[in-house]
């Protein structure tokens, strides 16, 4: 079985150098027939230097190609970074994809909500379940994370055991689901294990993040304490922390509010599956009117500052049910995504105007993250005891803390990959040894573009300088029949000296245009390209900026 070309692979094509849009592949046996697996299917989020695009998504070409020798995808968890994608990408693969029970609802319930939606086929695994896919075997390990069910998956194939930890953490007190399963991993180490491919997202901080209880803790005393009502938002998909604010609001005699369809959909998955079931029924939004001020918590979306969630709005003074006032309380039991903090920053500035008390995690434990800080990963070797390690799921700077630490673990190779690169793991030879097809699709509207296509540089521009539009018409000879008809867009109307950029520009195109040997003018591509030079050179003269221009030549 162990030719010289029969080989086991790990190959990211998403999530390494970078926290997002999770996919890691799996490849065992020989090409061209080598069998792979896919881990997770996930998004990233575009910033402001993405205009007009929401979701950014790995490119899946290789898998589409491959699709005979993918013998499925498993999801660790329900996080957008890791199965986000999967309503997008799911009508190219259609192959056999396995989940646990939460993340399997998460997913039905999020594709019920989106109008043309595929239908998708599910393997329900059980917690700490496994499955044969192809030539491997895959267990699954139950993990803290920051939403229920997450896990890792120890992948057995005849050349040795992988495990890909997913987003992990060790807390021995979750709230909500099993611990970290402690002795599943301590006995892989016995058994053996080839490779540990794990998260990095935290491996720049010492020490162990603190337990969800303690966030519990303190969440308890603030809305005990408030004197009017209190608003508490975190990330949806926290249950553990909705569990929270609902066992505080209990306590303090309040009644639990949820404010935002997303928080709405995740506590109705949650109910369903069984994670909320000694938790008290919420009150609809409708009934938040009528609750004295201190019998009511509502939960609410919006940590991240988006615009259209709930708190965003209740900041604004616009949602139609929800209202604040002086001496309200509002918790963001929650971190601030970075390229998030304006936004955040406008949500916080539009409650304390109002007079509204503002609770963050700069100056209170109401949030801890889901991922192990460097105390936490050095125990999980320590019990794995890899001969490989692989960091993933996180930036440069993470993935090499992370090599650092296995590293000092004494971890006898670490290899730190980037997103397309296939890594041999074998015992005394494991490195990169070959390249995927990689990259970025963006979600545009409903359509899905490569990153490379030139609209999103196109539109970056237009937000930059604008564009003019010209149309000239020209009779048979090369004559200029009418006053050119100009359109100019996104571009100030006069120059320093008050002279109308419209009239500065139509001049320059009749000019340039008379200027042509009567023979040129009879080619139009010849007339465009002066034209749009003539145009931007005559308004960065004027204005120091050169737009876009789009020239039209009508020959009459
Ligand atoms: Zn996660
Ligand atoms: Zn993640």
């Amino acid at each position: 079985m162990a030719g010289p070309h029969h080989e086991l692979v790990f190959a990211p094509l998403g999530g390494a150098g970078e926290i997002g849009m999770n996919l890691s592949l799996y490849g065992l046996g020989s090409e061209p027939t080598r069998s792979w697996i896919a881990i997770d299917l996930g998004v990233s989020f575009a910033g402001e230097e993405l205009p007009g695009i929401d979701l950014i998504m790995p490119d899946i070409r290789f898998l589409v190609e491959q699709r005979r020798n993918l013998a499925g995808i498993v999801l660790t968890h329900a996080h957008e970074d890791h199965f986000g994608a999967l309503i997008d990408l799911w009508s190219r693969l259609k192959v056999p994809l396995y989940a646990t029970p939460f993340t399997a609802a998460l997913l039905e319930a999020k594709r019920l909500s989106e109008p043309g939606a595929p239908e998708i086929a599910v393997n329900i695994v059980p917690l700490g379940g496994r499955i044969a896919l192809g030539p491997f075997d895959i267990e699954f390990v139950s993990v803290a994370h920051s939403i229920p069910e997450s896990n890792a998956l120890i992948i057995r194939t005849p050349l040795g055991a992988v495990l890909h930890t997913g987003d992990w953490k060790l807390d021995p007190t979750p709230i909500l689901g099993p611990p970290t399963d402690e002795q599943k991993l301590r006995r892989l180490g016995e058994e053996g294990c080839l490779a540990l491919v794990g998260d990095s997202t935290n491996a720049v901080r010492d020490g162990r993040s603190p337990s969800e209880r303690d966030v519990a803790k303190t969440l308890a005393d603030l809305v005990a304490n408030a004197p009017g009502r209190v608003a508490v938002t975190t990330f949806a998909s926290n249950v553990a922390r909705i569990r929270a604010v609902a066992d505080a609001a209990r306590a303090a005699g309040r009644e639990v509010v949820v404010v935002g369809r997303a928080m709405d959909r995740i506590a109705q998955v949650a109910r369903e599956t069984g994670y909320l079931d000694d938790v008290q029924d919420f009150r609809s939004v409708e009934t938040y009117g009528y609750l004295p001020p201190d019998k009511v918590v509502a939960l609410c979306t919006g940590s991240q500052g988006e615009a259209r969630a709930a708190l965003a709005r209740i900041a604004q003074d616009q949602h139609p049910e929800v209202t604040l006032a002086r001496g309200d309380r509002v918790i963001f039991s929650s971190r601030t995504i970075p390229g998030n903090e304006k936004a955040v920053g406008r949500v916080i500035n539009g409650l304390v105007t109002q007079g509204i008390e503002v609770v963050t995690d700069r100056t209170h434990l109401v949030h801890v993250s889901g991922h192990p800080r460097r105390a936490e990963m050095a125990d999980l070797y320590g019990w794995v005891k890899p001969k490989i390690a692989i960091p993933v799921h996180g930036e440069p700077l993470h993935l090499a803390e992370h090599a650092a630490l296995a590293r000092a673990a004494g971890v006898p190779e670490v290899v730190v990959c980037r997103n397309g690169d296939v890594v041999r793991l074998k015992a005394g030879t494991a490195g990169i040894v070959d390249e995927l097809p990689a990259g970025r699709l963006y979600k545009d509207g409903n359509l899905l573009v490569e990153a490379d296509a030139r609209t999103v540089a196109d539109r970056r521009r237009l937000g930059f300088v604008g564009v003019v539009s010209v149309a000239v018409a020209l009779d048979d000879r090369g004559g200029v029949i009418a006053d050119p008809e100009l359109e100019l867009i996104g571009i100030p109307e006069r120059n320093a000296a008050g002279a109308l950029l419209a009239e500065i520009a139509s001049d320059a195109v009749v000019r340039t245009v008379e200027q042509m040997p009567r023979a040129r003018r009879r080619d139009p591509d010849a007339v465009k390209e002066a034209v749009t030079r003539a145009v931007r050179s005559a308004l960065a003269e004027n204005w120091g900026k050169k737009p876009l221009c789009r020239v039209h030549v009508l020959t009459v």
